[in-house]
């Protein structure tokens, strides 16, 4: 999907009112209260908050690999949230791209071959070559590599062609730049935001800086309830952000 067929106030990803409650022996925690957002084509936003807030649980719901106690997901309008285990995955095979804090790649198979598998997860021809996609991330010379042959900015680049293999409509990544170099760093931003300028709706966990500039929007998540800066450019929340959007309560 080009920019020009993207409709970017359609909002390609949505949550309403997620709750996800764990327990774990006595132990009894409630990690998302109630958290609404969306994110149209085009977009990206942060997803920023200190550590425990609940900011892996929420991209876990909305990738379709945990589900919410409470609330729903929605990604192009079709329900994520609420169904067997298999179902979620064909949907998040198809749709959804995520790139998680432990990756997303098998270790015994090639950079190559981790593509490859994923697009085989989706009947028929995928939309771009295991060649053509790491190409895009600048790791054609390395395809053959296994992932423990790469440096840990290879390694992140890997982990996104594998997420993009599907051209998904929705990009996720928890902590996508965490251990990298400044110039990494700016190469995987750039490759984001090209997705999301391709039509992709980009939704990115994070405590870098650099990322929180490049994002349209930033979502402060504290205790599992969001709030959001009222508009892009704003000052990050935390400090004394202008508005809060979902107010709790
Ligand atoms: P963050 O990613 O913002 O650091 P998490 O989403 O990982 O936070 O965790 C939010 C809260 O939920 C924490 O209190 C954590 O201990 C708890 N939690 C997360 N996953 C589980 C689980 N599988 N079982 C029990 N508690 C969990
Ligand atoms: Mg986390």
């Amino acid at each position: 999907m080009s920019a020009l067929t993207a409709r970017p106030h359609t909002d390609a990803l949505t949550a309403r009112e997620l709750y996800r409650f764990f327990r774990a022996g006595e132990e009894e925690t409630l990690a998302l209260r109630g958290v609404s957002l969306s994110v149209a084509r085009g977009e990206t936003v942060a997803v920023i908050g200190p550590s425990g807030a609940g900011k892996s649980t929420l991209l876990s719901c909305l990738a379709g690999l945990d589900e919410p106690s409470g609330g729903e997901v929605r990604v192009d309008g079709v329900r994520v949230s609420h169904r067997p285990e298999t179902e979620r995955a064909r949907l998040r095979a198809r749709h959804i791209g995520v790139l998680l804090q432990s990756r997303n790649l098998l270790h015994h198979l090639s950079v190559r071959d981790n593509v490859r598998l994923a697009q085989s997860a989706v009947p028929g021809r995928p939309a771009s070559s295991a060649e053509e996609l790491l190409d895009r991330v600048g790791l054609r010379e390395r395809r053959y590599a296994l992932p423990r042959q790469l440096s840990g900015g290879e390694l992140a680049r890997a982990g996104l062609a594998v997420a993009l293999a599907n051209a998904p409509a929705v990009l996720l990544a928890d902590e996508p730049t965490g251990e990298l170099d400044g110039g990494t760093e700016r190469r995987v931003l750039e490759l984001l935001r090209e997705r999301a300028a391709d039509g992709c709706a980009v939704l990115i966990v994070t405590h870098s800086p650099a990322a929180v500039r490049v994002a349209d929007r930033v979502i402060t998540l504290d205790d599992g309830r969001a709030t959001e800066a009222a508009e892009a450019g704003a000052p990050i929340p935390g400090t004394h952000g202008p508005e809060v959007r979902h107010a709790p309560g």
